[in-house]
């Protein structure tokens, strides 16, 4: 960016600039309304219209290196691959992973996480947790975006086995299934808010607490959470 002693006379005035922002806009305002008329009476099929990607409920793929939530991955006995060894908790900048060891039903296997949740209001999808594992139990590589809105800050804790559904998701449906899924899920909160069949639901904060669209358990106890309260003093 120029500081402003650089700029020209016209550069300072702003007009030029507005007017080409303006010229631009009103192109494509124009272009739209003409091809979309177009289409109207069946022609200019082959021309698209620039459209707005209605998100979330449309979305555009995300790119092959997109790194969003996390899973934990899973062996081929579907047991948890994790082995508890903190070493992801202790890589965390945000300090946002809680870990809780047991020992392992498996012989062969000395412990496994008895809890294992990622508090993602806190994560700041770094990926550190993930170089840090040295037995790859935790990858970035699910093509979904952390949960976008919620009630409470323990809906945007993620527990075990979110975190191991999403791994059985991409097995079972490839890439695209927890998109899909979260999509669906979004959809489902939506038409229990705008029901009109169900008037008492106003609003988000009329209606009962939802549960995570991957949720398959009750998590009553929060510890990354009060954990961090605990750390604080709130
Ligand atoms: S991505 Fe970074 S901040 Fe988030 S859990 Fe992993 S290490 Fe912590
Ligand atoms: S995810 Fe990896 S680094 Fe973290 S506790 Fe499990 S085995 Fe250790």
């Amino acid at each position: 960016m120029k500081r402003r002693e650089e700029m020209t006379f016209w550069e300072k005035i702003y007009i030029p600039e507005i007017v080409k922002g303006l010229a631009i806009t009103s192109y494509h305002l124009g272009r739209n309304l003409v091809i979309n008329a177009a289409h109207l009476f069946g022609l200019a099929k082959s021309r698209r219209a620039f459209t707005t990607v209605q998100y979330p409920e449309e979305r555009k793929r995300y790119s092959d290196h997109y790194r969003g939530s996390h899973r934990l991955t899973l062996r081929e006995n579907g047991a948890v691959r994790c082995t508890a060894c903190y070493l992801c908790a202790t890589a965390c900048p945000a300090q946002c992973i809680y870990i809780e060891a047991g020992e392992s039903p498996d012989p062969h296997v000395e412990k496994f996480p008895v809890r294992y949740e990622i508090d993602t209001l806190r994560c700041i999808y770094c990926g550190l947790c993930v170089e840090a594992c040295p037995c790859d139990a935790i990858r970035m590589d699910t093509y979904v975006h952390p949960r976008i809105w919620g009630f409470d800050r323990k809906d945007f804790v993620e527990t075990k086995e979110m975190l191991m559904h999403r791994s059985r998701v991409i097995a079972e449906k490839g890439r695209e299934g927890n998109m899909e899924e979260m999509q669906a899920w979004y959809r489902e909160q939506e038409a229990q808010v705008y029901n009109p069949e169900r008037p008492e639901l106003k609003t988000y904060t009329e209606r009962a607490l939802p549960r995570h669209y991957a949720q398959t358990e009750p998590s009553p106890e929060i510890p990354a959470i009060d954990r961090h309260h605990a750390r604080s003093g709130n």
